[in-house]
């Protein structure tokens, strides 16, 4: 469904938050986004005790000032249902909606997120302010999407809880023998013989069941998802031109699997806020995180729905972005299928726990830099216009939600096992060799592809396993890193050596796991190192490319190659000797860059006809082909991007770009 009124454009703007704020601000508001290039605010996200104070009792008057502001002013509104914060109303009138944590505390008001995903009062309450806002602002000229809720992942212990995962659990095996045995409860006298008896995993005295800990997060994520289903039913049955969307968080502890909830919305929305500045880590990261946004939609077009306008959360400390970098991670996303680019939030709060985050106007008011650069970005999307041809990849990167929840799992070989880091290290030596990667879920197709990528996946199934036999056995290339291939969907471990049903197509067999200490690492001959972990790997038809040096296996294979293009890693390599690794994989597989000169912080993306190349460095850089008689490339200046039409590059890159 298309978002109505951005034909040819893309969307600028962030949340909007005028609850917060007297009337003669939103006229001040509503000129400066008119300045800022602004054509898409999102409105309501928090606003549920200014919508309903009372049970019942709802005041829409302040919310048509605003929307029929905005309207008047030509900034269209992304309306959000203010579901993820229930008034402190809702938890006295229904103390029994309030979410329970595994140690039997029971939270209450005060922050956000109070409330139980299972609890029926909440369900309603939640329907009924979703039903009220549709009814209210069906045919509003300014609405242009949904937005339900915000950032679903709150997870509830409770009794509700224990109910409706048991009801899920007897869906998903149908008797309590399949619970059991999918469970392995024949380990430490957790057999059940009654399904009463069966909980959500609550405080244990010691380790928790893995197999319960991960059901119970595809429970969450099922339940969350009926929860945002039948806000989406009632918005589509009152409002059906209009698209509805939740804007995905993405962090370790968020219980929902986005291939899943990617079917569910009619637009994929994301937030993203870098986790680190060091280096070029928040650059690897966005391209990371827009790459992943456009898998799980299809490779068709998402939205960056939140990002900091001025701020990355470098280990928990908000270090300002480096002059330009906004606008440079604005344009990555929008170059890898974003249909543009929306901040949280644009005016900073006069208070409250996220009064620092950063703001599009910032508490110095609209004379500061942050706001310049604002305008600057505003005016640049302005200019680019919406194109939505496809992003072009000859490398796929298979990604699993349930292996990153598995691996956060108790009694792991060794802590601090880190799918995500695992997936980034993967996808950035990538991203710093100029080369782009779509990133798949287990078991899809892989056709369309020249090499796939397959990092710790940890969790192997059957359709995964039989994806990747038949794209390598048809030709395609694979390379495989350690902790893949371990166990199945329940963490029952594969017997007979890893990476399981992976094996064959690998040519090699583990018998056995060296996980590293921390910051320890292994001299690797005839060059690199290994952390993190090592594997004393047995060939069984494949070649060692890399052995370990020293130690208890020194001598043994650390890389192999099987029949010319399945690879096996079986340890962290440093970062310039997997750079050199895939590099030889690229070769090996006909991988080319989006053009010559990518890479290494320089980031070129080919979009349908469009090629969009950000120069994150210092230093000028040259991309296209000067080998070509007396053309020479295209220059970017340090810090600035161009985006031209890929016809504009003087040299053949249709090698990088077949799909
Ligand atoms: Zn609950």
């Amino acid at each position: 469904m298309p978002l109505r009124g951005f034909e040819g454009r893309l969307c600028y703007g962030g949340d909007y938050n005028p609850e917060q704020w007297p009337e003669h601000v939103w006229v001040e508001d509503v000129q400066l986004m008119r300045q800022c290039g602004v054509n898409l605010v999102t409105v309501g996200v928090f606003a549920w005790s200014m919508l309903e104070p009372a049970p019942g009792q709802y005041e829409f008057g302040w919310l048509d000032r605003v929307l029929d502001l905005l309207h008047d002013n030509g900034i269209s509104v992304v309306l959000a249902t203010p579901t993820a914060s229930p008034p402190p109303w809702f938890g006295f009138a229904h103390p029994d909606a309030l979410p329970v944590t595994r140690d039997g505390v029971r939270l209450v008001h005060g922050s956000r997120d109070a409330y139980c995903p299972s609890a029926p009062a909440y369900r309603a309450a939640a329907r009924r302010i979703a039903t009220a806002l549709a009814q209210r602002y069906a045919g509003h000229p300014a609405l242009a999407l949904w937005h339900v809720h915000n950032e679903y992942g709150t997870v509830c212990y409770c009794d509700h809880a224990a109910a409706a995962f048991r009801r899920w659990l007897r869906d998903r095996y149908g008797t309590l023998d399949a619970l059991n045995e999918a469970w392995t409860t024949a380990f430490w006298s957790q057999r059940y013989a009654d399904w009463e008896h069966v909980l959500p995993p609550r405080a244990t005295p010691y380790l928790a069941n893995p197999a319960q800990l991960l059901d119970f997060r595809r429970f969450c994520s099922d339940e969350l998802l009926a929860c945002f289903r039948e806000q989406r039913d009632v918005l589509r049955e009152l409002t059906p031109d209009v698209p509805v969307t939740t804007n995905f968080a993405i962090a370790p502890w968020v219980p929902i699997d986005p291939w899943a909830w990617a079917r569910e919305v009619d637009l994929v929305a994301i937030d993203h806020y870098p986790s680190s500045n060091d280096g070029l880590a928040a650059e690897e990261e966005t391209a990371f995180v827009a790459d992943l946004a456009r898998g799980w939609a299809g490779g068709r077009t998402w939205l960056l729905m939140e990002q900091a306008p001025d701020i990355v959360h470098n280990g928990g400390w908000m270090v300002p972005k480096r002059p330009g970098q906004l606008t440079r991670l604005s344009l990555s996303h929008v170059a890898r299928g974003s249909l543009g680019v929306m901040n949280f939030q644009w005016r900073a709060s006069p208070g409250g726990a996220e009064a620092f985050m950063s703001a599009m106007v910032p508490h110095a008011g609209p004379d500061a830099r942050s706001l310049r650069e604002v305008t600057h970005l505003g005016a640049q999307l302005a200019n680019l216009g919406r194109h939505d041809g496809p992003v072009a990849a000859d490398v796929a990167l298979v990604w699993d939600p349930h292996s990153w929840w598995a691996l956060q799992g108790p009694g792991l070989p060794a802590p601090g096992l880190d799918y995500w880091a695992m997936c980034r290290h993967v996808h950035g030596s990538a991203w710093r060799l100029g080369v782009t990667v779509d990133i798949v879920a287990p078991g899809e197709p892989l056709s369309g592809y020249r090499l796939v990528l397959v990092p710790a996946l940890f969790l192997t199934t059957a359709s995964a396993a039989d994806a990747i036999k038949s794209f390598v056995d048809s030709g395609g290339h694979v390379v495989v890193w350690y902790l893949s291939g371990v166990a199945d969907t329940n963490v029952r471990v594969h017997r007979g050596g890893w990476p399981g049903l992976l094996a064959t197509t690998l040519g090699v067999r583990v018998e056995r796991h060296y996980p590293l200490p921390h910051q320890a690492t292994v001299a690797l001959d005839p060059a690199g190192t290994g952390s993190s972990w090592s594997e004393l790997v047995r060939p069984e038809g494949a070649e060692a490319l890399l052995r370990y040096a020293k130690g208890d296996l020194a001598g043994e294979p650390a890389v192999t190659v099987h029949a010319g293009r399945a690879w096996y890693v079986s340890t962290r390599l440093d970062d310039a000797t997997q750079q050199r690794f895939l590099a030889q994989v690229f070769a090996a597989a006909n991988v080319a860059p989006a053009a010559p000169g990518a890479g290494h912080g320089v980031e070129v993306v080919r979009r349908g006809q469009r090629l969009y190349a950000i120069n994150h460095t210092t230093s000028p850089a040259e991309i296209g082909a000067p080998s070509q008689g007396s053309q020479t490339g295209l220059r970017i200046e340090p810090g600035t991007y161009l985006v031209t039409d890929v016809d504009n590059l003087v040299t053949d890159i249709d090698s990088a770009a077949h799909r």
